[in-house]
């Protein structure tokens, strides 16, 4: 089973944390499309394993027209083998939902809605550069709730200037909805972004670190009260509403990224990434060529990532498999690290399974460091 993933490069606006690759001129935008459909058909051989999720992201694919998603998916089925519960699943920003978009998509094939609340405090969207603000977001989420059973909202913590209070208000505005899934990420200031800019000049304070955990500690507590299994470091869902897409990253199965900046993975050691930039992008594409990078992953490198991987999610790492993957030296040295580590308790042992203990979370990523193959 693989993931297929769309890269929409295209926003209304710059939001002032982002990084990811996207233009807000959208002169391009329709040949764009057509140059993904044509980079979809050229890789079709790259993919034999049944797709088992279809994932829009961007970008905002929620600027593209359901009658335009209904022909990508159709080409898709026509060049894949889909799996017949596959997850289908489009990012959304509330200030382009409305009901009859909502229906079309759903015709479309859309199954799955991820939608972009980040916060519903009105001084986080404007800090943050959000084209929408919060009264548009409940009323999205409203909508949504009624048309799609299967629906997840980004919320971001650690905003600047925010009190527990308000971010416990904020989790609560969301949990009104009782949303079978919810992704929760920390505020991190990346590098050449407007943000990165404005910490550096003093226009805006980080919060301090001690505050961000709290917030992550409170929600941790508030949601798994509420029933939502904390699958991932971030991602927060009930039963039988856990991402198909992100689970079948974080377990190294293979993904095809079609569109500008998208990664591919061959579920063994070849990651390669479209180039980022639509118009070189555009180019190549015109002449039947694909613009990428790509790099050969270690063994080493794979193990790391594991490890960073498994160890974000509820399973941990399994033992079992280091000594199937990787080999006898990877599985000891495994055992020894995480040794070194036990008396502190910031690990336990669940059968052949590493897990990080619940009052170590937050320090997953680093923990998880201490423990590579250097
Ligand atoms: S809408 Fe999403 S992709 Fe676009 S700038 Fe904002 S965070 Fe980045």
């Amino acid at each position: 089973m693989s993931n297929l993933y769309f890269h929409y490069p295209f926003c209304k606006q710059a939001c002032h944390y982002c990084n990811f690759h996207f233009s807000t001129s959208i002169k391009h935008k329709d040949t764009l499309w057509e140059a993904m459909k044509m980079e979809l058909k050229l890789r079709s051989k790259e993919m034999i394993s049944p797709i088992e999720s279809i994932y829009f992201g961007g970008g905002s694919p929620s600027l593209i027209n359901p009658k335009s998603i209904k022909e990508l998916i159709d080409l898709t089925k026509q060049n894949f083998t889909l799996y017949s519960e596959v997850e289908i699943t489009l990012e959304v920003n509330p200030d382009d939902v409305n009901e009859s978009y909502l229906i079309e998509l759903k015709k479309a094939g859309i199954n799955r809605l991820s939608l972009g609340v980040q916060s519903f405090l009105d001084r986080d969207l404007t800090l943050m550069n959000r084209a929408h603000r919060s009264d548009q977001a409940l009323v999205a989420l409203e909508l949504i709730s009624k048309i799609f059973v299967n629906y997840s909202l980004d919320l971001i913590y650690g905003m600047p200037y925010s009190s527990i209070t308000e971010w416990e208000q904020n989790l609560e505005a969301a949990l009104d909805f009782n949303p079978p899934h919810i992704s929760v990420y920390a505020l991190t200031v990346e590098e050449k972004t407007a943000l990165f800019h404005q910490v550096k000049q003093g226009e805006v304070l980080l919060l301090p670190e001690e505050a961000v955990e709290a917030q992550y500690q409170l929600m941790v507590k508030k949601l798994e009260g509420l029933g939502y299994l904390n699958y991932e470091f971030s991602n927060f869902g009930k039963p039988n509403f856990f991402s198909v897409n992100n689970q079948n990253y974080w377990k190294g199965k293979p993904y095809l990224g079609i569109g500008p900046a998208a990664h591919s993975f061959d579920g063994f050691q070849i990651r390669r990434w479209n180039v980022s930039s639509n118009l070189i992008y555009l180019k190549s594409i015109e002449q039947g060529k694909l613009a990428f990078e790509e790099e050969q992953l270690s063994q080493k490198d794979r193990y790391n990532e594991y490890l960073m991987t498994g160890l974000r999610t509820l399973e941990g790492i399994s033992l079992v498999y280091v000594q199937k993957t990787f080999g006898k030296r990877y599985a000891l040295y495994l055992e020894e690290q995480a040794a070194r580590h036990l008396s502190e308790q910031f690990f336990f042992w669940d059968g052949d399974h590493l897990k990080v203990s619940a009052n170590s979370k937050f320090l997953t990523d680093g923990l998880a460091a201490d423990l590579f193959m250097v």
